[in-house]
């Protein structure tokens, strides 16, 4: 049995891997058998992920605010409290804040054979962001 105390560092997201500023907790981390990655994101107004796949897919459920999120190829969708997203395996995607809110996601994924949460590509550009639905 291992306790991790409340207290240990929050940390910033990185600015290869995200626009804005984005904040984790860790919930979950793998370890021996345990391939479950778990993390509490916060993301400030404006801020999201750079397109990204996961190896394994990646559940994400909004608990506060409100969240934009969108797959290569396909509309930006609005999520709020109590939605939950599945991403599928190398499904190409992002997910964060709108403009004018936080939005607060639980993010849940298995890790691969290499321990490899995430393959992280470009940027979401602001015209990119600019497409999504009006949410003021
Ligand atoms: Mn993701």
């Amino acid at each position: 049995m291992q306790i991790t105390r409340n207290g240990s560092e929050t940390t910033s997201g990185p600015a290869e891997w995200f626009t804005g500023a984005v904040y984790l907790d860790a919930v979950a981390v793998p370890s021996s058998r345990s391939r479950v990655n778990a993390s509490s994101v916060h993301f400030t107004p404006g801020a999201r992920t750079a397109w990204h796949t996961h190896p394994n897919g990646q559940t994400i459920w909004v608990t506060e605010g409100l969240g934009l999120c969108q797959v290569r190829g396909g509309p930006i969708e609005v999520i709020r409290p109590g939605d939950r997203v599945f991403f599928e395996p190398g499904e190409e995607h992002w997910h964060g804040a709108v403009p004018n809110r936080f939005m607060i996601h639980l993010a849940m994924l298995d890790v691969d054979d290499e321990g490899h949460p995430a393959a992280w590509l470009e940027h979401v550009t602001d015209e990119e962001y600019a497409a999504a639905p009006d949410t003021t």
